[in-house]
C-alpha cells in the first residue's frame, strides 16, 4: 500500500486530536506548545498541556493553540522538564475550557484520543466508588478509572492494565502520575500513538511529525503494550504485567510528508481514509439489534411518520449528497423529499412549518448561508435536523436534533470524506424511515444496515487498490477544455458531485446532465474528442444510458464509463474507456462510485500540476455570505 512507503503509518483510524509527551533535560512546555502544532493539521477545537509537579500543574484553553500558549506564558518561569499536550477534537460534550484535555484526578493526569463506549456504565461505577466528574467527556471517566485501580495498586503498570481491561472503544493515553515524577505513561487501543527515546529524552506523540525533531526512529506501540519512558529509558510492559520488547521503525519524511502520511496532497489521503470513516459513521448508529439509532429523540416521532414532508438544504457538496438523499428516501421509504440550496432557502418563502422537517447537511457546521437557512426553518417552526462533522458547530448547536457525521477533520478545500460520510447517515436514515413506514422489515433493514456497514467500506477499498486505471483515466482527460458526466437516477445524483469535483480542483468546465436531458442541451456542445463520463450503477436504466452513450458517440465523444462489474459484463457498453465500480447492494452503489469519480478529479488536477488541497479561490468552509 502506498502509504506505508518508508515505514509509515497507516494510521488512518482515528484521526482526530493530538497527543504529546515529553519528558528529558529541557523545560518542558515550550517543547509541548511546537509538538501540539505540528499535529495541528489533524484538527482540533481546544488544547492544553499538563506539567509533571506536585500537584501536577494544567493549562487548558478552548479554541487555537496561541490562546493557549498565551495562557501558558502568563504562568511566568515553567522548569518543569515532563508534561503532556492535547489538541481535542470534541467528541463528548460541547469544546470548552473544562471539557479540554488533560483531565486531572487526585493521583494522576490523562489525555486521550478516541472514544470510551462504556463510559456511560462505568461512570455509575464510579460515582457509587465516590467519583465526581468535572467535564463532560468520556476521557474523564477513564482517567477516574485508572485513578481507582492505583489508588488500590500504587502501580502505575498495573493501574493502566486493570483499567484497559474495562475500557470498550479506541483510545490512546498519555498519562501523569502525581507521585511519579517525571515519568510518562502512554498505552494505545485502536487510536495512534507512537513514542521514540534519544537515550536522553522520550517523547510520545499521535504521529509522525511530532516527533521528527528528536528522531526518524519511533516505537509504534502494539496494542494494550503500556509504555514507561523516563530520562533515561524507555520500557515497555505487555498486560499482564511482563517486561516486553518493541520493534522500532524508521522514516526518511520532513515534516510535512509525514503530515500528510506520505502522500502528496491531504485530498488523496482522506479519500484513502473513506473505508474507516464509513466504518466509524455506520457503527455509531447501529443498535445492539444492528438497526439504526441516533440518539435523537424526534427522530423517532418523524419515523412514525408524524410529518408532511422533509427539505434537505446545503451548499455546494452538501447539497449534492441531499440529492442522494432524496433518491433513497424516496425510494425506499416513500417518502417525499424535497432538496434546496441553502443561498436560496434562506430568502425565499419556503412552505415549511410546525409537521415539516428541515434537514441541514454541513461539514463545517458553520457554512453562513446553511446557518441563515436553519434559522430561518426554525423561524417557520419546522423541526431542524442538522447532519454536521464538526462537534459543537453553529449548526449543531442551534438545529433541534444533531447527528454527526465521524469522518474527523478534512483540510483539503475539496470535500471527499465528509460528502461520503454525509451519505452514510442519510442511507442510515431512509433505511430508519422505511421501517417506520412500513415499507421494508426490520429483517430486511439489518440486511441493508449490515451492507453498509461492511459491503460498502469493503467495496471502496477495493476502488482504492485498483486506482492506477483512474489516475491512467484521468491522463486521458486531463487536457480537455469542456467534461460533462450523464446519468440517471442515483447516478445523476452523483455526477453532479463528481462534475463540481473535477471543475473545482481542475478548472476544467465540466456538467453534470440527466441522461435523458442530452439532446435538449448539452448534445450541442459535444464535438469531437469532448470527454463524456457515464455512470451506470443502477440496472433499470442502464441499457437507457448506452443509449445516451451511442448519442454523444455519434457525435465524436470520447466516452469513459463508470459502471458496476456485473453491468459492464452483462451490457454492451461502447465507451473508450471503461472503470468498473465493484458490485454491491444496488442501492447503495452511488456512495461507492463517487470514490472514482473523486479519485478521477484528483488524478486530473495532480497531472495538471495544480495545488490539488488548495485550488484557487476557494475556500474550506464558506462563512461569509
Ligand atoms: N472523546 C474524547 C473527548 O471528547 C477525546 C476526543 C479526541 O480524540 O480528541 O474529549
Amino acid at each position: 500500500m502506498e502509504y506505508r512507503k518508508g515505514n509509515g503509518l497507516p494510521f488512518f483510524n482515528h484521526i482526530m486530536c493530538g497527543i504529546i509527551g515529553y519528558t528529558g533535560a529541557e523545560a518542558a512546555a515550550p517543547k509541548l506548545l511546537t509538538g501540539l502544532r505540528t499535529l495541528e493539521y489533524r484538527g482540533y477545537d481546544s488544547a492544553g498541556i499538563a506539567l509533571s509537579d506536585e500537584p501536577i500543574l494544567t493549562v487548558k484553553a478552548k479554541g487555537r493553540i496561541d490562546l493557549l500558549e498565551t495562557k501558558v506564558k502568563e504562568q511566568g518561569s515553567l522548569p518543569q522538564t515532563c508534561g503532556i499536550g492535547h489538541t481535542r477534537w470534541a467528541t463528548h460534550g460541547a469544546p470548552s475550557d473544562v471539557n479540554s484535555h488533560p483531565h486531572r484526578t487526585a493521583h494522576l493526569c490523562l489525555v486521550h484520543n478516541g472514544i470510551i463506549e462504556n463510559y456511560a456504565e462505568l461512570g455509575e461505577e464510579l460515582k457509587h466508588d465516590g467519583y465526581s466528574f468535572a467535564s463532560e467527556t468520556d476521557t474523564e471517566i477513564a482517567a477516574c478509572l485508572i485513578d481507582r485501580f492505583y489508588r488500590e495498586s500504587g502501580e502505575p503498570v498495573s493501574a493502566i492494565a486493570a483499567a484497559c481491561k474495562r475500557l470498550r472503544g479506541s483510545y490512546a493515553f498519555g498519562i501523569l502520575f502525581e507521585d511519579r515524577k517525571n515519568v510518562l505513561y502512554a498505552v494505545r487501543k485502536d487510536s495512534p500513538l507512537i513514542a521514540v527515546h534519544t537515550g536522553q529524552e522520550g517523547v510520545i506523540a499521535s504521529d509522525i511529525p511530532a516527533v521528527l525533531a528528536y528522531s526518524h526512529t519511533y516505537y509504534r506501540l502494539e496494542e494494550g503494550v503500556i509504555a514507561e519512558l523516563s530520562r533515561e529509558t524507555i520500557r515497555f510492559w505487555s498486560p499482564d504485567g511482563r517486561e516486553v520488547t518493541q520493534q522500532s521503525e524508521t522514516v526518511d519524511w520532513n515534516v510535512e510528508q509525514a503530515q500528510k502520511g506520505g502522500f502528496p496532497y491531504f485530498m488523496i489521503k482522506e479519500i484513502h481514509e473513506e473505508p474507516t470513516v464509513l466504518r466509524k459513521t455506520v457503527e455509531a448508529r447501529l443498535s445492539a439489534e444492528g438497526l439504526p439509532f441516533f440518539g435523537v429523540k424526534r427522530i423517532d416521532e418523524i419515523a412514525r411518520g408524524d410529518f408532511d414532508s422533509i427539505q434537505i438544504v446545503g451548499c455546494g457538496s452538501a447539497m449534492h449528497i441531499g440529492l442522494v438523499g432524496r433518491t433513497l428516501i424516496e425510494d425506499l421509504a416513500r417518502i417525499p423529499v424535497s432538496v434546496e440550496i441553502a443561498s436560496e432557502f434562506r430568502y425565499r418563502d419556503p412552505i415549511v412549518g410546525k409537521r415539516d422537517i428541515v434537514i441541514l447537511i454541513s461539514q463545517s457546521g458553520e457554512t453562513a448561508d446553511t446557518v441563515a437557512a436553519l434559522r430561518h426553518a426554525k423561524e417557520k417552526g419546522a423541526f431542524t435536523l442538522a447532519i454536521v462533522n464538526v462537534i459543537g458547530s453553529t449548526v449543531a448547536r442551534e438545529a433541534d436534533g444533531v447527528i454527526y457525521t465521524w469522518a474527523g477533520p478534512e483540510i483539503a478545500v475539496a470535500t471527499t470524506k465528509a460528502y461520503s460520510v454525509q451519505g452514510a447517515i442519510l442511507y442510515l436514515l431512509a433505511i430508519k424511515l422505511a421501517i417506520a413506514n412500513h415499507r421494508i422489515s426490520e429483517k430486511e433493514a439489518k440486511t441493508l444496515c449490515f451492507s453498509l456497514l461492511r459491503e460498502i467500506p469493503d467495496a471502496v477499498q477495493r476502488i482504492l487498490n485498483g486506482k492506477e486505471k483512474i489516475a491512467e483515466t484521468a491522463r486521458l482527460i486531463q487536457n480537455a477544455e469542456h467534461v460533462f458526466f450523464i446519468g440517471r437516477k442515483a447516478d445523476w445524483d452523483i455526477c453532479v458531485e463528481g462534475s463540481l469535483k473535477l471543475k473545482e480542483i481542475s478548472y476544467i468546465h465540466s456538467e453534470a446532465y440527466a441522461t435523458g436531458e442530452l439532446k435538449h442541451g448539452t448534445i450541442s456542445l459535444v464535438t469531437d474528442g469532448t470527454p463524456v463520463i457515464a455512470l451506470m450503477t443502477q440496472e433499470d436504466v442502464c441499457e437507457k444510458t448506452v443509449s445516451g452513450i451511442r448519442e454523444v458517440k455519434a457525435r465524436g465523444a470520447f466516452v469513459v464509463s463508470v459502471c458496476r462489474e456485473s453491468l459492464a459484463k452483462k451490457y454492451e457498453i461502447p465507451c473508450d474507456a471503461c472503470l468498473t465500480v465493484p458490485d454491491t447492494e444496488e442501492l447503495f452503489s452511488p456512495l461507492v462510485a463517487i470514490t472514482a469519480l473523486q479519485l478521477l478529479a484528483y488524478y486530473v488536477s495532480e497531472g495538471k500540476g495544480i495545488d490539488v488541497d488548495k485550488p484557487r479561490n476557494l475556500a474550506k468552509s464558506v462563512t461569509v455570505e
